[in-house]
């Protein structure tokens, strides 16, 4: 199609005019977009035809990764690179008279996940197809993708994100491929030979049509597939009707538009369990639809279903997609006519789950009434395993209905998803060692006594064509110039940077990349708040969703006693701070809502005050994306990761960051416990509870936040600055709820109880920043560590210890 710059420019060329009747004088941006958009999709489309014909031939084991959500963000760049033309289009686009920066920014950003857990979805899909595994996503089709945040008076306003306004260059409608999932109705049971037969009568159909996404590896031509499955409904009118029991048009009209809220919103909730209707009727459509599909392309190779768990394997990305699990084993006996030992034999051999929090409110439970009304099939599959398994833990431990009691996955007429993910699955990984750790010998102490070889752990991981080539390509350019390039491939070959940190020459190209990322995120400030931000000031950025958990009120709060320090004393010497916050908050969570208001009144009120001159700023960059992390990330001077010790499971975030050369104020916590022990206590600024001293707490109490509030000045002077009457205090109460939850709800996570320390760990970094050379130095030697965290080396992982898979050579 186009190998050199002068092709591209004339394929180019005469697309526009063949498709969209335009000179180029006349083309937009979005324009170039579209069309450059098409025309990489062709290219890689006879790769795409290549990689699933080689699979066909070759008969190789393919890897389904089940998630409700792919956080993929845009395509376009990442898609150019990995094709190997990105230089060559960037310098055709700017013969045409066009900017590929500007051109990127038409694409919409694909926000069909809410945070971390999706995110990691879609670096996962590049690594995959990146180092030639045949693996692939399953996921919905969102017609809209998580709000669009708004910040107006400080207060967060959600608007819903229509990201499909723009046609989706990418997606491929597969009408072909249509599947048929079904709810509702009852479940008839005759008696054949002996044996039972169940029929599922009076349902109610919907039809599953994928949308495939062409996922495009890294230089071997290798493609993979997202296949997102939209709800539609049937439209054959005999059927439709013979369902409805009825030939009413409004009573189809009805039906229609139920069907189709299946796949319209993606649940803004980020770890808190949503207990709806809907939000099951989603799970099962992702799992029926998607197995059904991978079920028929196995069909076409011709072997006994035997073979399945040779030939395919199933990941679940937290227990969203667990319906995978009874429903295979629906199809297996009732379709395939296994019986029930044989099925459960393949259908174990097939699934893994990777668990993602500890947090007891994310712990997904259906109520059993709902899953017998919507899915009385899958009910009773899910019945007759819990009965077999509460059998097998009777006669293992006679006597001990506790334990029991505990461990059963059918409990107080609810469905614990976790239970029956682990008990089906013959992997259970954790995403960092301490959250491994924690799972094993706490909050499944149990499960791991049963079945120790099933517990293992996979540290998280980011892409780093993404995170480093794509984000911050002066970065990528200055490596390749000292280590060569085989660390594209290598990304652990990144260490070979550390022989350099003291390089004075190296160090100041490292501190002119990181000045000039600055100037162009101050740049994108100013045109969003209309303020000039200090390039020469520490940026210091808290970019996450809004959590509790997470903390940023701890940041907040220290901002608080930092002016407050200024406003005492004025000529205070102290290096000048840039605060840049980002974070969505779940519309429904009112204290996190809050927060992002306490964030916005305190920026409001620190940075108008004349008294502070220009020592610290504060931004709230509203709409915290997949984009704007791009932005945000290779600008950081100091990255906060700043959880309650024991809570953050993982984190990645804190891997992108140190990618880029920010160090790290940190807890104990998730990753940062392996990102310390790689670079050590001088090149990452730890403070606060470590995770056994959090859990010991809960367990056995012995905090009192009030005796902090009591006995530090500072954090008295704070707290009540939130109810006072006074700058931030406003004459209303809206901080009361955050002042209530850290005083007379006793302050779940610790903010108080870690203050002193993280108050004391800023100034060491004030400190630590004045020398130059020495932060350059401590930069460098946590970008050569970073290459560990590459999603490349977690893949690869995951490939030979969990799916027992290898790289298909094309
Ligand atoms: C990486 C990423 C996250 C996860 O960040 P954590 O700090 O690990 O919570 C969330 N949202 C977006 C847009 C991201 O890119």
């Amino acid at each position: 199609m186009f190998n050199d710059k002068e092709t591209f420019k004339q394929v180019f060329r005469e697309r526009l005019i063949g498709n969209l009747g335009k000179p180029l004088a006349e083309a937009s941006n979005a324009d170039v977009y579209n069309i450059l958009g098409s025309m990489i999709r062709e290219r890689a489309g006879s790769n795409w035809a290549d990689t699933n014909q080689k699979y066909k031939a070759d008969k190789d084991k393919q890897v389904y990764y089940f998630s409700m959500e792919f956080l993929i963000g845009r395509l376009l760049g990442n898609n150019l690179l990995n094709m190997g033309v990105l230089e060559l289009v960037r310098e055709g686009l700017t013969d045409l008279g066009f900017t590929l920066q500007d051109v990127e920014e038409e694409e919409a950003d694909a926000g069909l996940g809410n945070g971390g857990l999706g995110r990691l979805a879609a670096c996962f899909l590049d690594s995959l197809a990146s180092l030639q595994y045949a693996g692939h996503g399953c996921g919905i089709r969102y017609k809209y993708g998580l709000f669009e945040q708004k910040i107006v008076d400080g207060y967060q306003v959600e608007l819903p994100d229509y990201w499909l306004q723009k046609d989706n260059v990418w997606e491929v409608r597969r009408e072909d491929k249509a599947v048929e999932v079904r709810f509702w109705g009852r479940v008839e049971t005759d008696a054949k030979d002996g044996e039972l037969i169940f029929t599922h009568k009076d349902y109610e159909a919907v039809r599953a049509v994928p949308y495939d996404i062409p996922i495009i590896g890294a230089d071997h031509r290798h493609v993979n597939t997202l296949r997102n499955w939209s709800a539609e409904s049937i439209t054959q009118p005999s059927r439709t009707l013979g369902v409805l029991g009825g030939t009413d048009y409004h009573k189809y009209l009805e039906y229609k538009r139920s069907v189709e809220s299946i796949s319209e919103f993606l649940y803004p909730d980020d770890t808190e369990y949503e207990g709806k209707l809907l939000r099951l009727k989603q799970q099962y459509f992702l799992c029926s639809a998607g197995l059904q599909s991978i079920l028929r392309t196995f069909g076409k190779l011709d072997l006994p279903y035997e073979e399945l768990p040779n030939k395919v394997a199933l990941h679940i990305n937290d227990t969203h997609p667990t319906l995978v699990i009874p429903e295979l084993m629906r199809i297996l006996m009732d379709e395939k006519g296994f019986g029930w030992d044989q099925a459960w034999d393949i259908t174990t051999r097939m699934v893994s789950y990777t668990n993602h929090t500890i947090l007891s409110e994310a712990l997904e439970k259906w109520p059993l009434q709902m899953v017998k009304e919507l899915l009385p099939r899958i009910f009773l599959i899910i019945e007759e395993i819990n009965a077999r398994f509460c059998g097998e833990l009777m006669s293992r431990y006679p006597g001990d209905q506790d334990r029991i009691a505990q461990m059963a996955i059918i409990h107080d007429d609810q469905v614990r998803m976790a239970h029956l993910a682990i008990v089906a699955s013959h992997s259970v990984n954790g995403v960092a060692a301490l959250h491994t750790d924690i799972l094993k010998k706490r909050e499944m102490r149990l499960f791991n006594e049963m079945y120790p070889h099933r517990f293992n752990n996979k540290t998280n991981g980011i892409t780093h064509r993404r995170w480093l080539l794509h984000a911050n390509p002066e970065l990528a350019g200055l490596i390749n110039d000292s280590i060569g390039t085989r660390w594209k491939h290598h990304p652990q070959e990144m260490i070979g940077l550390i022989k350099y940190c003291e390089d004075a020459s190296f160090q100041e190209q490292i501190a002119g990349i990181k000045r000039r990322n600055k100037l162009r995120l101050a740049e994108y400030i100013n045109s969003k708040h209309g303020v000039w931000v200090d390039p020469d000031s520490i940026f210091d950025v808290q970019v996450k969703r809004l959590h509790a958990y997470k903390r940023q009120l701890l940041n907040i709060l220290h901002i608080i006693h930092l002016y407050n320090q200024i406003k005492d004393n004025p000529s205070m010497d102290m290096v000048p701070r840039t605060f840049i916050f980002g974070a969505k908050a779940a519309p429904s969570y009112h204290l996190a809502k809050r927060i992002i208001k306490l964030i916005n009144t305190v920026a409001d009120v620190v940075n108008n005050d004349p008294d502070i001159k220009g020592k610290v700023k504060i931004f709230f960059l509203e709409n915290y994306s997949v984009s704007l992390a791009e932005k945000i990330i290779p600008a950081a001077d100091v990255s906060e990761q700043i959880s309650t010790a024991s809570k953050e499971a993982s984190g990645t975030g804190n891997m992108k960051f140190m990618m880029n050369g920010a160090l790290t104020i940190g807890t104990m916590d998730g990753a940062n416990v392996e990102m310390h022990e790689m670079v050590g206590d001088n090149n990452m600024f730890l403070f606060g509870l470590r995770a056994e001293q959090v859990l010991d707490y809960y367990q056995h109490g012995g905090y009192n936040a009030r005796d902090v509030y009591n006995g530090d000045g500072r954090v008295k002077e704070v707290l009540d600055q939130l109810i006072t009457p006074g700058p931030i205090c406003n004459h209303t109460q809206e901080f009361e709820t955050i002042y209530h939850s850290l005083l007379d709800n006793n302050d779940e996570f610790f903010v108080l109880k870690d203050f002193a320390s993280y108050v004391e760990t800023q100034v060491e970094i004030d400190l630590a920043y004045r020398n130059r050379k020495e932060w350059v130095k401590k930069s460098i030697i946590n970008i050569g560590h970073s290459g560990k965290f590459s999603s490349d080396n977690t893949i690869s992982r995951y490939a030979s210890e969990i799916w027992n898979i290898h790289p298909v050579l094309l």
